[in-house]
């Protein structure tokens, strides 16, 4: 019997007889990170790292649910579960798991750049790796933050120059805190969407980031003319967006990388910024693991599974219903909440 199985639920582990970011309602969920496609609704119990405990309340509501350290071991049934640092967003972890000598780790999202935001990544030794590769294509390579930061900033300069509002599109739990870290205040005043003010307070305590103002009916519309906006890209074409006219968009996606991606959403400015890793990323952290098995999830799995085995992995590919950077794609599947 293997460690852990897919099946219709989720990732489960028969002898511990708990899930991985289930995607069914199950008994016990031992739970990644915060985004909405890896920390679902409706299980009994929920285990996860300390930093996930308030961003998990804030979307689900009065869940019962028990936080964890880093590299605290927890046994349940006489298998040893911990969470180590995945890089995603903030809290974002992997999950290793041993039994009987043998160790298995669940990557959930993962990225192998330092954000300035979540604890950076770190490799887990492990015989079995079950990693995402929503960016698993060589076409996706990652210029370093610092110069998309520079670039961003440089765009709010020239906007804010002309007169114009900048607004600028990521997802209220995770991107939008790391845009927001980075953003320079002295190029005037930082405003934002509801959704994204309402996860920001959440996690402000653990992250040292810019002040911030929440536009409301009241905001006088004046005010906003040339500072800059986060929205969710659910707000993109909504009437809420009406007010900040003159404006020009923005999206800080791994998406980016392709034009069209950018031109058909009508954005007026791409930037290529990703929580999740980028070709040459996977395979390196693969390396480090020093596993000999590779099971791919969510993004171009196929591919890159293949890929591997031309390599000399054992590597297959297994469905999971985790949605990566896709809801940048497809706005609505955000709902103005915190989304993969
Ligand atoms: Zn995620």
């Amino acid at each position: 019997m293997p460690l852990l199985e897919f099946n219709k639920k989720g990732i489960y582990c028969p002898p511990a007889k708990v899930y991985l970011d289930p995607w069914k309602p199950v008994d016990k969920a031992i739970i990644s990170h915060g985004h909405a496609d890896h920390s679902r609704w409706g299980h009994k119990q929920y285990i996860t790292h300390h930093t996930n405990v308030p961003i998990i309340k804030h979307r689900l509501g009065d869940i019962e649910v028990t936080g964890k350290a880093y590299n605290e071991t927890f046994v349940i049934n006489n298998v040893k579960f911990s969470f180590h640092p995945a890089g995603h967003i903030i809290g974002s972890s992997q999950i290793r798991v041993e039994h009987k000598g043998e160790v298995w780790v669940f990557t959930g999202d993962y990225k192998t750049e330092n954000d300035g935001v979540a604890v950076p990544y770190e490799p887990v030794k492990c015989d079995t790796f079950i990693t995402e590769c929503t960016f698993g294509l060589p076409a996706f390579k990652w210029v370093s933050q610092a110069e998309v930061f520079n670039d961003i900033n440089t765009w709010w300069a020239v906007n804010k120059a002309e007169g114009k509002t900048s607004v600028l599109f990521g997802y209220s739990l995770g991107k939008a805190q790391r845009l927001l870290k980075h953003l320079n205040p002295e190029i005037g005043k930082i405003y934002t969407h509801g959704a994204i003010e309402n996860m920001t307070e959440v996690v402000r305590p653990f992250i040292d980031m810019p002040p911030t103002e929440r536009i409301t009916r009241e905001t006088d519309k004046k005010a906003i003319a040339g500072n800059i906006v986060l929205a969710p890209p659910s707000a993109h074409g909504s009437i809420w967006i009406r007010k900040m006219v003159p404006y020009v968009t923005g999206s800080a996606s791994g998406w980016m990388t392709f034009r069209g991606a950018r031109r058909r959403r009508a954005i007026d400015k791409g930037f290529v910024l990703s929580d999740h890793c980028d070709w040459p990323g996977l395979l390196e952290s693969i390396k480090e693991t020093g596993a000999e098995k590779i099971i791919s999830t969510h993004g171009y799995s196929d591919i890159f599974s293949r890929y591997l085995r031309e390599q000399g992995y054992d590597a297959r590919t297994e469905a999971t219903q985790y949605e990566g950077e896709l809801a940048e794609l497809d706005s609505k599947k955000e709902e103005g909440e915190g989304a993969p």
